[in-house]
């Protein structure tokens, strides 16, 4: 979104620059751009007119901050959704944010299979944004009515996804995380995996605090094998250790797994080469190797190393010097050990699950 305004801005100063002369001699506008709000910490007298963006507010920011189990998140969801899939989804923060920690501030938007009440939850996300940035503007707002992947995709494709507000325009920072109902299905066990899931995305971003977007995607591999793979294979941990879960589960989710990607195996592509991108065949076989490969690494170096102490040096040292310093090798080692280890037969691979 913000991104789409740059790009106008540029073309607009660029544009500018061919018509200098012309503009001195035409134009005669007395018009001063600024912040005209006078509770904005740089309201300006002068102004007279107030582009998106003018405003600069005192803004309190929670990012990466261990919040208290009373903080909770907010929970937004279309009428067509029932309330026990809301306390489902809940249910399943409650379990990650009492493993891995408190993190937001957060959303949860929850989507149905009415495409009409999608699309005017939409109308109430966009509102929320304005309404808690107070930075946005017009343009902002209509952006944000038009944007790529909306609710209505959600009705329409199903899943799930974390998105995050954190960039130098906005001035409040937010994990977004929307659910839809079609994929996996409400009553499904994966629909809690996949909250889990989500929610050690935003675990795993709360560790990095910059609001540059360019420092904020190299503090981690651009490749889903790492980012991926961790939330897959923690959210399947974590739910296996539920009180009301078969205590097979993750070795048969993690056979399963296994399982699946043995053809593409033969294929010899290594798990740091396959792509996010849409369309790209392979990418769930990234998510999957990738859980194998969070497994076979919290193995060789501890879940505490693994959770705590490699996140927490993320922001300060990025990701190779943290993944150095807290596993002893460097991640091209690592994934070097770990296609010897997809050599091993499958009771041998399953041996080093807890
Ligand atoms: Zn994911």
């Amino acid at each position: 979104m913000k991104k789409v305004l740059l790009l106008i801005t540029v073309s607009l100063i660029l544009n500018s620059c061919k018509k200098e002369d012309e503009m001195l001699i035409t134009n005669t506008s007395t018009e001063i751009e600024g912040c005209m709000d006078t509770l904005a910490l740089n309201y300006n007298v002068l102004a007279t007119t107030q582009p998106d963006g003018s405003c600069e507010y005192n803004v309190e920011d929670l990012w990466g901050v261990e919040l208290p189990t009373s903080n909770f998140p907010e929970y937004y969801f279309t009428s067509d959704v029932p309330l026990s899939q809301v306390d489902k989804i809940r249910e399943s923060y409650e379990i990650a944010s009492t493993a891995w920690g408190n993190y937001g501030p957060l959303e949860y938007w929850i989507i149905g299979n009415d495409v009409t009440l999608a699309d005017s939850l939409d109308i109430v996300f966009c509102d929320t944004r304005l309404e808690k940035d107070l930075s946005l503007g017009n343009n902002d707002y209509q952006a944000c009515l038009n944007r790529g992947y909306n609710f209505v995709d959600y009705v329409n494709d199903g899943g799930a996804a974390l998105n995050l507000r954190r960039n130098q325009d906005d001035d409040y920072s937010v994990f977004i995380i929307t659910h839809g109902s079609k994929n996996p299905y409400p009553s499904d066990n994966d629909y809690a995996v996949i909250a889990m899931h989500e929610y050690f995305h935003v675990y795993q971003q709360a560790h990095i605090f910059t609001k540059n977007e360019q420092e904020r995607s190299s503090m981690l591999p651009v490749n889903p094998w790492f980012v991926e793979g961790g939330a897959t294979y923690m959210a399947e941990l974590l739910y296996s250790q539920q009180t009301n879960v078969s205590s097979n589960y993750l070795d048969e989710v993690m056979e399963w797994k296994m399982q699946n990607v043995n053809n593409f195996l033969g294929l010899g592509i290594r798990i740091e080469d396959i792509q996010y991108a849409d369309g790209f065949p392979n990418t769930q076989y990234a998510y999957e190797l990738g859980a194998w490969f969070t497994a076979f690494l919290i193995h060789n170096v501890g879940h505490e190393n693994y959770l705590v102490n490699f996140h927490d040096d993320l922001n300060d040292l990025g990701f190779e010097q943290s993944f150095v310093i807290n596993f002893g090798k460097s991640s091209q080692e690592f994934l070097d050990d770990f296609h010897d280890f997809l050599n091993l037969s499958i009771s041998e691979q399953l041996d080093i699950l807890p």
